[in-house]
């Protein structure tokens, strides 16, 4: 059964997220990118799956600019079979196209499995997993932190954290699997795989080519940096840490 993994390239965790001046977004330019890390982890159950013999070819799929081709070699380096790189330009990708997208790509792959992260930590959107699914009508098993695969009854069994303890579920395949933070801890990509995966071949096919069209349905109209934090004081004890809690910041 072959794996369909959706990797996304975003501003790397560990960046500090500056405001362009015209606030129209965030600053991308000379910044360090990299996979989104519920997509690494994504990526890493799909080989996992592999590895137990529970699914056989692990296809990994990007959608954006020329540049997503360094994260697609980064999914190769981990591990991945073979990579399609959606090039959309320098038109922004919302949720709902990638999520045409994603759709008309399993009508070419036709994989068992499409798994994604529960959230791309860019945009925050946590929609694209459950737009696909909804868009496939396939069943979808999102913020998971358990996976496992029954080839012969065709089902997954996914485990998700839900408030107050552990929800299992069972679901019929094909299906659409989001990747909660627990669900693994990624590989690292091993220097001799990293050359490797230079030689790799990467398709590149257009949203047009898949008849999707990317113009996005919403306008992003301002994006601002929350208020910087007022500076703290040192008390020098806990009277008057009481004190100023109970007459300045009035909140005991
Ligand atoms: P979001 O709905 O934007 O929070 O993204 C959730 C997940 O959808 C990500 O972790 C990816 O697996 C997938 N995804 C979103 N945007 C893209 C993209 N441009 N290319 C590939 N996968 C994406």
């Amino acid at each position: 059964m072959k794996v369909m993994v959706a990797v996304k390239r975003v501003v790397d965790y560990a960046v500090k997220i500056r405001v362009k001046p015209d606030k129209s977004g965030v600053e991308t330019g000379n910044v360090k990118m990299s996979m989104n890390p519920f997509c690494e982890i994504a990526l890493e159950e799909a080989l996992r799956l592999r590895e137990a013999g529970a699914a056989g070819e692990v296809v990994a799929v990007s959608v954006g600019p020329a540049q997503c081709a360094d994260t697609l070699r980064t999914a190769l380096a981990m591990g991945a079979d073979r990579a399609v790189h959606v090039d959309s330009g320098t038109v922004p990708v919302l949720p709902l196209s990638v999520a045409k997208i994603l759709k008309a790509l399993v009508h070419v792959e036709r994989p068992g499995l499409l798994i994604l992260g529960k959230q791309a930590i860019d945009d925050d959107c946590n929609q694209t997993g459950q737009m696909v699914a909804g868009l496939l009508r396939w069943a979808q098993g999102t913020f998971a932190s358990k996976v496992i695969l029954d080839k012969e009854n065709q089902t997954a069994t996914v485990e998700r954290e839900v408030d107050g303890g552990i929800e299992t579920i069972s679901l019929d395949l094909p299906a659409v699997i989001t990747t909660d933070l627990r669900l693994n801890q990624p590989r690292y990509a091993t220097l001799p795989n990293i050359m490797k995966a230079k030689s790799k071949v990467i398709k590149k096919v257009t949203p047009a080519e898949l008849n999707v069209e990317i113009k996005p349905a919403l306008e992003i109209i301002q994006v601002t940096e929350p208020p910087k934090r007022k500076a703290g004081a040192i008390v020098s004890s806990v009277d008057e840490l009481i004190d100023k809690l109970k007459n300045e910041a009035r909140v005991i």
